[in-house]
């Protein structure tokens, strides 16, 4: 028994993770008399493992009903439509609806869970992405990608023999989003220290415990070594129970993930396959990381002569430029008042006095994250890409992302540092 898996059992979610799964779920259902199932599957892990459990209910004389998303030819999209699919598919009489999937999959059916007040089960299908714990959804609204409410799931159920048979990018991708982990915690510390956004250390210190063990086995990782697999899923399921401690993705999620959602958002992918979350995040971490670095390398004269200098950036200004990168979701982003737009001249120059007095502990902050290097090196190790370049991202835009993206969450993180101490243009 490890600390991971302690935190794994606290959190109230009926869990197992093993060989025997479907024998697991099924049990489940029979103990809880589920008689009205809706099952949400796509084509891919229909195959995979979805047939299996309607068959293992239907032995047991339950007669689910199946909704299998079909994305003709492009991945399932986490957005409207996919959502009014599985509104459609639920009845009167539906008692719980289960996800059987990866990110995607869990988070239409998480976010509909909750909408609709019905339980959900997950049964993942790779350890490619820590929302399968969560309690907030991402939802592409109008080509915006949006962090929503939504809720955990009553039971997960764990094939680990699933998870090894995943593709190696889904697996990267997993040990991506967990690395994000080092750059979302940082980016708390600091709108902590800085803004004074609440924080809480004992949730800080369960994901740095799972974010460790997945570094110290990242090779098994990239080998999809049975116990380290499990490692990584156990991880990210503590990553998204702290999400719901947190009530909200503070504990997983800062600039790095911004930046994930703009590419998202607003590029295409220059050739090169559509990149998963965790790929993108994992990416992201790396460039970020270089942020940190810069940052610890300042003198304090050079903080001086930057912050002095810094001013708050004109609204027309950013209105204009916003529209111009994000194009048809400008109006609603520009609505949102995120990041510089809304901030007031009082908060700016509070904002600029804080980072002088601070500086010792942002630099303290900044040190707690590994160098890009590392970051590049542990992504090589789980055989994930590393260069933005792999996932079809240009210099130009990791550029734009560095300079906008945080204007799609209202969320401090040293993004904002960026810009007032010119630290990567
Ligand atoms: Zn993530």
């Amino acid at each position: 028994m490890n600390l991971t898996s302690d935190i794994v059992k606290s959190a109230g979610i009926h869990t197992y993770m093993g060989g025997h799964a479907i024998d697991a779920f099924t049990d489940y259902a029979v103990r809880n008399k589920y008689q009205h199932l809706v099952i949400v599957a796509d084509d891919n892990t229909y195959n995979v493992i979805g047939n299996r459990v309607e068959r293992a209910l239907q032995k047991n004389s339950i007669k689910p009903h199946t909704l299998v998303l079909h994305g003709n030819g492009d991945p399932i999209n986490a957005g409207a439509r996919s959502v009014l699919d599985v509104l459609i598919a639920l009845e009167a009489g539906t008692e719980v609806v289960v996800a059987v999937g990866s990110g995607t999959i869990t988070d239409i059916v998480r976010f509909v869970s909750h909408r609709t007040r019905l339980p959900f089960i997950s049964i993942p299908t790779a350890a490619s992405v820590d929302a399968y714990s969560s309690i907030t959804t991402s939802i592409m609204v109008e080509e915006v990608k949006r962090s929503l409410q939504a809720k955990q799931p009553k039971a997960i159920f764990v094939s680990i023999d699933t998870l090894r048979k995943a593709p190696q990018t889904m697996t990267a991708a997993g040990f991506g989003d967990m690395l994000a982990k080092y750059t979302a915690i940082a980016d708390w510390k600091l709108a902590h220290l800085l803004v004074g956004e609440p924080y809480d250390d004992s949730i800080v210190q369960s994901i740095k415990t799972a974010l460790q063990q997945c570094i110290d086995n990242v090779k098994g990782i990239g080998t999809h070594s049975k116990q380290d697999i499990q490692l990584l899923m156990e991880g990210l399921f503590v990553s998204g129970i702290c999400m719901a401690a947190a009530k909200n993705s503070r504990p997983a999620a800062g600039s790095e993930h911004s930046l994930a959602h703009f590419w998202e958002m607003t590029h295409p992918e220059n050739g090169k396959p559509v990149a998963l979350h965790g790929a993108r995040t994992g990416v992201a971490t790396g460039v970020i990381s270089g942020i940190y670095e810069q940052l610890r390398s300042l003198s304090y004269q050079e903080v001086e002569r930057w912050v002095q200098a810094a001013a708050l950036p004109q609204i027309s200004e950013e209105t204009a430029g916003i529209q111009n990168v994000f194009g048809e979701s400008g109006p609603q982003i520009n609505d949102s008042r995120f990041s510089f737009l809304g901030m007031s001249q009082t908060d700016f120059q509070q904002l600029k006095k804080n980072i002088l007095i601070n500086w010792d502990e942002i630099v303290a902050i900044a040190s707690e994250v590994p160098s890009r290097e590392r970051i590049v090196s542990l992504l090589h190790q789980a055989k994930g890409a590393s260069d933005p370049l792999e996932i079809g991202i240009a210099e130009e835009q990791v550029s734009q992302a560095l300079r906008w993206s945080s204007y799609l969450r209202d969320r401090f993180t040293v993004l904002e540092l960026n810009q007032i101490l010119k630290l990567i243009d």
